[in-house]
């Protein structure tokens, strides 16, 4: 959508092919229907954010930065708010107002939209042949903005890839980044449903740190998702082959301490009542019985008779919950498709293949994928833009 518009915008005669009846689906699912449309930071923090192949991103992040980006959008009529983390998001809380606002622009610059699943794509001297719904259109440029395999109900189940495949390019196995994990306790199905907020969540390679953060995240039927496992994911490099130990400090903003106190209190509050029943104020209800058999104290004695040397392990527990992820869900269930068009075959300064003159890139198609914080969106819309003012002037 937004290389259409760009395109259209530097006088190409523009023909936008979707294969769904209606456009943007997967941007009206984008950050939890609200659009998390960019991050309000500097290029660097964005290329810090793309751990698959930053330096591929310069020059499409120079010539549309997310300050642009926001100016675009404002000036489409959608006023932003940035947030925590530096996220941007419409000020309505609304995705239908990004894609709104995109929509009625496509209308009123007259390009062609045609709902149909393009089924190849062919290039000869003369430019290309595109053939969707039986019909061909023939073109001097194509720009392939196909999207990656996540979420193939959106739309995007890896067409561009064959077509690129047929045009001579490599692409890079398709894996799933910011997904979902499996956990191997079997616990965790007792707590399905249950999100914890301000928790905060270390994820460790053997001894080795190479995640932490606090926020949320969401604990279900087959281990753990919610926006703190999807960022962990990204992190997470060879979980099948080899597994990852996760812990959830559930009281982040407590030490040790302060902890035991807390406990220490609770416990002469609750004197002559039973441990199970003590932890009512500290826990969510689905925890505590899982907490209780974690900790190896009888939930039935008596909160008086629980040892120093019992509590002290109860708050290590309660700072440290331990996880054990064995593998991540699978790539359709992911928010991004790392992998994709090999980005040595495409010119970062115009998105252009190597290989086919006159062909384009944009978006998830390429091997270019970020964490989460609005910045997989700005890919798609700086290597759009340049995409899109490339090929215009194929024109
Ligand atoms: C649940 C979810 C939440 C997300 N939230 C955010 C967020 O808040 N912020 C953020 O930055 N990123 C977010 N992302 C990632 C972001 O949505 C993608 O990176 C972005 O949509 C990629 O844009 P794209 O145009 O390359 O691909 P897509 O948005 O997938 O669009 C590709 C389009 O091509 C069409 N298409 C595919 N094949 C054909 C064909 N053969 N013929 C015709 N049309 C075809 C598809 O129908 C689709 O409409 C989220 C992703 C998911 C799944």
């Amino acid at each position: 959508m937004t290389a259409a518009i760009f395109a259209s915008e530097a006088g190409a005669d523009v023909t936008l092919i979707e294969r769904n009846d209606r456009l943007g689906k997967k941007l009206l699912i984008t950050g939890k229907g609200r659009c998390n449309v960019t991050n309000n930071s500097d290029i660097n923090t964005h290329i810090e954010n793309t751990p698959t192949n930053p330096r591929f991103m310069y020059t499409a992040l120079n010539n549309f930065t997310p300050q642009d980006v926001m100016e675009f959008f404002e000036s489409l009529g959608v006023p932003l708010k940035t947030e925590r983390g530096d996220r941007v998001f419409p000020v309505s809380d609304k995705a239908g107002d990004i894609c709104g606002a995109l929509k009625r622009r496509i209308n009123r610059l007259g390009v062609n939209v045609i709902t149909a699943r393009a089924e190849k794509v062919i290039s000869s001297d003369d430019g290309f042949t595109v053939t969707a719904n039986g019909k061909e259109l023939h073109c001097n440029a194509v720009i392939l903005a196909t999207g990656g395999v996540s979420y193939p109900l959106t739309g995007s189940t890896g067409d561009g890839y064959k077509f690129a495949k047929s045009l001579g390019h490599t692409i890079i196995e398709a894996k799933p980044s910011l997904v979902p994990v499996e956990c191997e306790e079997k616990w965790i199905k007792e707590a399905m449903g249950l999100s914890l907020r301000n928790v905060s969540l270390t994820v460790k390679d053997g001894d080795k740190e190479v995640f932490f953060e606090q926020g949320e995240m969401l604990l279900t039927h087959f281990g753990v998702s919610g926006p703190l496992v999807l960022s962990a994911s990204s992190h997470m490099k060879g979980l099948g082959s080899k597994k990852f130990g996760m812990f959830i400090d559930l009281k982040p903003a407590l030490d040790f301490d302060t902890l035991d106190k807390r406990l220490q209190s609770d416990f002469s509050k609750n004197i002559n009542r039973d441990f199970i029943n003590s932890l009512g104020e500290l826990l969510p209800a689905k925890l505590i019985p899982i907490i209780v058999r974690l900790s190896g104290i009888d939930g039935r004695c008596k909160c008086n008779s629980i040892t120093r040397e019992e509590r002290h392990k109860l708050v290590s527990l309660l700072k440290a919950l331990p996880l054990t992820a064995k593998k991540f869900r699978p790539i359709d269930e992911a928010i991004i498709t790392s992998g994709g068009v090999n980005v040595k075959e495409i010119s970062p300064k115009t998105m252009e293949s190597k290989i086919v003159p006159g062909l384009y890139f944009a978006g998830e198609i390429i091997d270019v994928d970020a964490y989460t914080g609005g910045f997989n969106l700005q890919i798609a819309f700086s290597t759009a833009r340049l995409a899109a003012e490339s090929a215009a002037c194929e024109w």
